[in-house]
């Protein structure tokens, strides 16, 4: 019998479904896993093996739509750490694994063979070279690799822990203590004044980008204090009543994105120069034509400002904000 899909409820319409990595649907088992899961996925025909290297992603461009689901055969080119391998969970009947690779797609030297490629999540998303789901579930993948990657001592002894349940947790070889895969919740919010709306620049932004302002939830602080808390840091504009709009798996390297929208109490801004190269307000009519590549240009013909890919939740956030009445 097939089990049913972790969420039979999805909503393929709501906001945050349609994100980039937001459309795996596997059934992750996580409370009914064997420590022999994922030994007995490699040894089964029809498992799917997703290979990760340095924030990559083993994609083939063989057939008429690009690939990053293989058979234990076809990424065993590629020097897969098999000891290494996470059970991400199940769909229709086949399992599905995450594996690091003990390649280096950053070494100049190192060239992967036709039809091959190393991918960065970015690149995947922008390029729509997966599926939906699979684009989602090589987010997953990747975050759960990063996160085991980085906690392989105990944080309460600092003695070695080792993967259990096929990666859904770390044991603590000393003392027992057992550790979970973590996701860090990261506010970032569109502040909204009537028609007009907040953005913002870092100092790393490529000229002209401009974005929703956004900053990790601190312990202790609900999501809507910490949208107030960042963008009273960052902007010096409080901020009254907050509202969640979607939510976006992040795999950098494992991080959720809160989206939300906030109702300016005020419009002075007073920036954080550390954090910010710019802050300022934008209209609606400004933001519709900056999105539409109709906005203000510089002498050289590029355009003035821009905004965040399609890809990334701030757009969404913008987008949604801009067609509205
Ligand atoms: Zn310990």
């Amino acid at each position: 019998m097939t089990r049913p899909f972790l969420d039979p409820d999805y909503c393929p319409e709501e906001t945050s479904a349609r994100l980039a990595y937001s459309g795996g649907r596997l059934d992750r088992l996580s409370e009914d896993r064997s420590e022999s899961c994922v030994t007995d996925a490699l040894a089964a025909p029809g498992t799917c093996v997703m290979g990760f290297a340095g924030g990559r992603v083993l994609v083939s461009f063989a057939g008429d739509e690009p690939n990053g689901a293989f058979s234990v055969d076809e990424l065993s080119p590629f020097h897969p750490r098999l000891d290494r391998a996470i059970m991400l969970g199940s769909s229709g009947g086949h399992d599905m694994l995450a594996v690091p690779l003990d390649i280096n797609p950053d070494d100049e030297d190192f060239e992967l063979p036709e039809p091959f490629k190393a991918i960065d999540y970015r690149s995947l998303a922008r390029q729509s070279l997966l599926s939906h789901e699979d684009l989602g579930n090589a987010a997953y993948g990747g975050a759960m690799l990063a996160w085991h990657a980085t906690n392989r001592f105990c944080a309460r002894c600092g003695e070695a822990s080792e993967m259990r349940a096929g990666g859904a947790k770390r044991v603590c070889v000393s003392c027992s203590r057992e550790h979970f895969p973590r996701t860090d919740p990261v506010v970032i919010m569109l502040t909204v004044d009537g028609d007009k709306c907040l953005l913002g620049r870092s100092h790393h932004f490529i000229p002209g980008m401009y974005s929703a302002l956004a900053g990790f939830v601190e312990p202790g602080e609900t999501m809507e204090s910490a949208v107030r808390r960042e963008t009273f840091e960052e902007s010096g504009i409080r901020v009254g009543k907050v509202s969640y709009h979607a939510s976006q798996p992040w795999p950098f390297p494992h991080t959720l994105m809160i989206g939300c929208y906030g109702e300016a109490l005020g419009t002075e801004i007073i920036k954080d120069e550390a954090e910010l190269d710019d802050c300022r307000w934008f209209s609606r009519a400004q933001v519709r034509e900056i999105l539409a590549g109709n906005g203000p240009q510089n002498d050289d013909g590029s355009p003035q400002y821009c905004m965040p890919a399609q890809m990334a939740i701030a757009n969404r956030l913008i987008s949604d904000w801009a067609a509205q009445d």
